[in-house]
């Protein structure tokens, strides 16, 4: 093989510092480097990302983007706008390419679209690097190391990730970055005759592909909001590695916070700043580096003078737990996000808001719900407008910025499930996935099924309260004033139960306590759509009947249907 000449593919990892495929890839000493993202249709046209997550990842281009210049002003990040099913096998032939290598990404639908390049990669000779720098631990090894099974517990990996070796020190980001070689796009010649779509596809498009690959200037630049169509976005939170690495400096300046970090005692209703790192985001695109944050925070409880708190609760803790979802979606796949055909997630015949299904009656008695109530409380959740204040602040906050505060999820997410409403987690997992500017498709689904109780957690009596559990955080409902205005004046006694407001407090406070919840309106707040005591105890009256019935995602008589005989 001549001179490497090497497309570094930049995916979950946009960032220079501690990157392991970034260095293989320079390791190479490529005489032609071309940093890329590329513009992968599952992203780009799938309904379920909202504007702020989009934001988010520009953001995490164009900073990425000007990392890269300032090491070489030839180079930058180029934004090429097609697949990369179809890209790359022309990419491979017109560059000359010799090696591509890419951080690997053990996502299910990424598994497959890798699949795809590297055969294509192997078919045009050119040499595929992968390396794991996603997770803590490569999640297969972890999953190796846990008996070939999917993590579901955190002393799993606690003992599944010492076996495969020290969590990896963070690598410096390069001092220089490559020259790019010469962006050449003609196709046409390259493809062979016999491939009748390709030779439609290039007939009709031409000299056109550079235009339709490069974008509206021809220059391979990040697109803009306006490019993509979107209206701008709500958040205030934004993106990017210089970003990611200032927050992570003023976590680690503050070595107490560090040091004695505890998840339960963090408050959910605390606002600039929340009470946690907000570095999720960041780790979801690899604008920040898990295995940085990680050390960062170790040697700062290592030096620690005082009683440093421990995993689970701390702050590595938290990385054990993605891990640990990463590691139960690498081995379970996509079944690992939906209930269908899962092993390892509960069935429970949970109302349906989309058609009516009288046979779930069959299994809850008498607290099966129609489809219309049931399609009416999962909007009204959506759009936070249910009447109970706390859920409905938190629902506002996360549609616009895009970031709760984990207990805050563990609120919202008890309430539509198993602890008010009984609507499916993947109903719920569905509006997370649109509205978060974290989406972590692995951590996404595993958290719900544990809010859920249908996988890694089992105690359903257990019931956040939207009333008893904000006030034990925020007593003068700071919180709820926030995001929801139509309250900011009614009495802290009232805040999270306003429709027991007399008229006149709710006249002084400019608010009337009425309707069913239909839209946001100024100076009305919906009465609350149901009796939320008679409700949780409907939910666990259910969840007791499905634990005992005992069906999984993937029991036959889930999938033929014939659970509804039971
Ligand atoms: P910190 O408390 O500062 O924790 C540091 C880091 O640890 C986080 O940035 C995150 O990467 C990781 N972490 C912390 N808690 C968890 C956890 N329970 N599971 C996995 N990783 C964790 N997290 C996501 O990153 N993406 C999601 O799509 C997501 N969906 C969730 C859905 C539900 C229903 C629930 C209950 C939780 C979900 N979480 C998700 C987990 C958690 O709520 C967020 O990671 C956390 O709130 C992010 O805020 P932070 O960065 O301030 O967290």
């Amino acid at each position: 093989m001549g001179n490497p000449r090497v497309i570094y593919w930049f995916r979950t990892d946009l960032r220079l510092h501690d990157s392991p495929a970034l260095e293989a890839a320079l390791d190479l000493n490529p005489e032609a480097f071309w940093p890329i993202w590329t513009w992968d249709p599952q992203y780009v046209y799938r309904a379920r990302v909202g504007t702020n997550r989009w934001q988010f990842l520009l953001d995490c281009q164009n900073d990425l983007s000007k990392s890269i210049t300032k090491r070489n002003k030839k180079s930058k990040l180029f934004l090429m706008r097609e697949a990369p099913q179809t890209l790359f096998p022309k990419l491979f032939k017109v560059w000359e390419i010799t090696h591509l290598v890419f951080e690997k990404d053990t996502d299910a639908y990424a598994r497959d679209r890798d699949a795809t390049v590297k055969k294509a990669a192997e078919e045009a000779g050119v040499e595929v690097i992968i390396k794991s720098g996603r997770t803590l631990w490569d999640s297969d090894a972890l999953v190796k190391k846990n008996h070939e099974k999917p993590t579901m517990s955190i002393s799993q990996v606690q003992s599944a990730g010492p076996k495969i070796g020290r969590i990896p020190r963070p690598i410096p980001a390069p001092e220089s970055i490559p020259d790019p070689g010469e962006i050449k796009l003609d196709f046409e010649q390259q493809q062979p005759e016999s491939d009748p779509d390709f030779n439609n596809d290039s007939r009709s498009h031409g000299d056109k592909s550079y235009e339709r690959i490069s974008g509206p200037n021809g220059d391979f630049a990040v697109p803009t909001m306006e490019e993509l169509g979107f209206p701008t976005a709500t958040s205030s939170h934004r993106g990017g590695e210089s970003i990611a690495l200032k927050m992570l400096d003023k976590i680690i300046a503050d070595e107490k916070y560090t040091a004695t970090f505890e998840k339960p005692n963090t408050a959910p209703t605390a606002f600039e700043p929340q009470a946690t790192t907000l570095l999720s985001p960041h780790l979801h695109f690899g604008s920040l580096s898990v295995h940085e944050f990680y050390w960062r925070v170790q040697d700062v409880v290592d030096n620690y003078s005082g009683k440093a708190s421990q995993p689970p609760v701390s702050l590595t803790g938290q990385l054990l737990f993605r891990d640990m979802y990463f590691g139960a979606q690498a081995a379970l796949g996509y079944s690992f996000c939906q209930t269908l055909y899962n092993s390892h997630c509960r069935f429970i015949p949970w109302h349906l808001p989309s058609k009516v299904d009288h046979t779930t009656r069959l299994v809850t008695g008498e607290y099966h719900i129609d489809s219309a109530q049931a399609e009416e409380w999962f909007q009204r959740w959506k759009y936070g407008l249910t009447g109970f204040p706390w859920i409905d602040a938190l629902m506002r906050q996360l549609r616009r910025e895009g970031w709760i505060h984990h207990l805050g999820r563990h609120a919202v997410a008890c309430f539509l499930t198993r602890g008010g409403c009984y609507i499916s987690w993947e109903r719920g997992a569905e509006v997370f996935e649109e509205w978060l500017i974290d989406h972590e498709t692995a951590c996404n689904a595993g958290n719900w099924q544990w809010l859920s109780c249908t996988a890694f957690f089992a105690q359903f009596y257990r019931c956040y309260s939207p009333i008893a559990f904000p006030k034990k955080w925020d007593k003068d409902g700071k919180f709820v004033k926030r995001y929801v205005p139509e309250l900011k004046d009614l009495d802290a006694k009232y805040i999270y139960e306003p429709w027991k407001a007399p008229i006149a407090d709710q006249k002084k406070a400019g608010v009337r306590i009425q309707g069913e919840g239909k839209e946001e309106q100024e100076g009305i707040y919906p009465k609350p759509m149901f009796d939320f005591n008679e409700r949780r105890d409907a939910c666990i009256d259910g969840m007791k009947k499905a634990y005992k019935v005992g069906l999984y995602g993937d029991d036959p008589k889930v999938i033929d249907g014939t659970w509804r005989k039971l």
